[in-house]
């Protein structure tokens, strides 16, 4: 059998570094397998599902790298969700229930003040065919709940190692709406049979939805895959994230400047047994591994992703980033590029370090009598790297200024700025002509 995952994301919202992370768990393991990954969009919530937050979704899959083998949409497959629908009816395992959902509410109520557990007490399954008859008379339509078998279900997982959870504990949970829709727990498991999944990894919070969803694989006659539940991830605060706080999208991670690969390579590390650190997708792929995934939640650490970014970018050659350079509107060619990088957090950040070179720059003369030697002491072009070396050791000569004494001022005066780029580097680009005038205190 082709190892076989799905990434199953709502089209509710935009995808978050939660989801990211299932996803890139999904992805990975299905490259170290050599199996395929499945998108497919659980769209049966009509009401807040939307077509913008699918495409969103498949771009910024796309833009983390994950590509999908296969796609399905729920929305289409009703068919087969209704057939499986009619099987569990004839097996008697879906039922119809009447009651509202306040009715509910305040049964719900009784049994917490009463000390027990919330539990849906199975009244409709004493309905005969006349009280049915009478509440659809009334014009109540049935919501139909799953019979759970009140046993315990057992699995290993991949991550949580031996699980056992007692569905006498847990409600029987409505698979189908009054108004005939699906909510998600049925399609998936039918679209899980129907594309042959065999490993479902997700977040432990579908826990007790495996359990339930292992008695409807069995129900359905097929047989369960193979559950691997992750932590969640949550924020560096300890709050859980969620599809709605936007500023942890991927969307705006990547507006923020997080390049693809720094993200990739977080996600995919991040709690488990290895440091965080830059790889090739190939690699990440390689080292995959339920046995390195902890059972502790994992820390989303925007800093700590910041800098990783920081670290992706220091390593970049210039032809990585010629056309993106270009499109900041920033020149200087490969020789701007090494001078900069190394300052670099985000790539956006050069287009704040171009107007170094280009100008203008409004210099701040600190020392005038410094400023003023240095200005003298400008040898003339051609400059290169040896230029800054040779040009402040005579400056320093004449002046006197050692350290930050002589370096601080000459930033000052070439760059407007406290810190930067290393001038050695910077210095040819800049160029004689601006460099005296600047030293002259003019703006250039
Ligand atoms: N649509 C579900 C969710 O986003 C999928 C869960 C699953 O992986 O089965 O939570």
């Amino acid at each position: 059998m082709i190892p076989t995952v799905r990434f199953a994301p709502s089209p509710t919202g935009l995808i978050h570094v939660g989801n990211a992370r299932t996803a890139m768990l999904n992805f990975l393991f299905a490259r170290k397998h050599d199996g395929r990954f499945l998108l497919r969009i659980d769209d049966t919530d009509t009401e807040r599902s939307r077509q913008e937050f699918e495409d969103a979704i498949i771009e910024d899959l796309d833009w983390l790298g994950i590509t999908h083998d296969f796609f399905a949409r729920q929305s289409e497959r009703t068919k087969e969700h209704a057939a499986a629908a009619e099987k569990l009816k004839a097996a008697g395992r879906l039922y119809p229930c009447y009651e509202t959902a306040a009715e509910l509410e305040r049964r719900r109520k009784r049994q917490i003040a009463q000390g027990q557990p919330p539990v849906y007490d199975r009244a409709a399954l004493k309905l005969g065919d006349a009280d049915r008859a009478r509440l659809e008379a009334e014009g109540r339509a049935p919501h139909w709940r799953f019979k759970l078998s009140q046993t315990k279900v057992k699995w290993h997982d991949e991550i949580r190692g031996d699980v056992e959870i007692d569905t006498a504990h847990l409600s029987d949970p409505v698979l189908i709406r009054e108004d005939g829709r699906f909510l998600y727990t049925l399609p998936s498991v039918v679209d899980d049979i129907e594309f042959a999944i065999t490993h479902i990894i997700r977040g432990e919070d579908h826990v007790t939805n495996t359990a339930v969803q292992i008695e409807i694989f069995e129900a359905l006659g097929a047989k369960a895959p193979v559950f691997a539940h992750h932590p969640l991830l949550i924020g560096s605060g300890g709050q859980a994230l969620s599809k709605r706080l936007g500023s942890l999208s991927l969307r705006s991670l990547r507006e923020d400047g997080i390049e693809p690969l720094t993200l990739a390579c977080y996600l995919a590390r991040t709690g488990t047994s290895d440091a965080i650190a830059l790889a090739a997708p190939e690699d990440l792929a390689a080292g995959f591994d339920f046995a390195r995934i902890g059972r502790a939640p994992a820390h989303f650490d925007p800093a700590e992703l910041l800098k990783l970014n920081a670290k992706l970018l220091h390593g970049l050659p210039y032809a990585a980033v010629e056309g993106r350079l270009l499109g900041l509107g920033v020149g200087g060619g490969e020789a701007f590029w090494e001078a900069v990088k190394p300052n670099l957090a985000r790539l956006s950040d050069v287009a704040d370090l171009w107007p170094l070179v280009a100008g203008p720059v409004t210099p701040v003369i600190e020392n005038a009598a410094l400023a003023g030697a240095a200005a003298d002491l400008l040898p003339p072009e051609p400059w290169d790297e040896t230029t800054w070396g040779a040009w402040t050791k005579a400056v320093s000569g004449r002046t006197g200024a050692k350290g930050r004494n002589l370096y601080h001022p000459l930033r000052l005066a070439l760059t407007g700025r406290d810190n930067g780029p290393e001038l050695k580097k910077l210095l040819p680009l800049i160029g004689r002509g601006k460099a005296l005038a600047r030293l002259k205190g003019d703006t250039a």
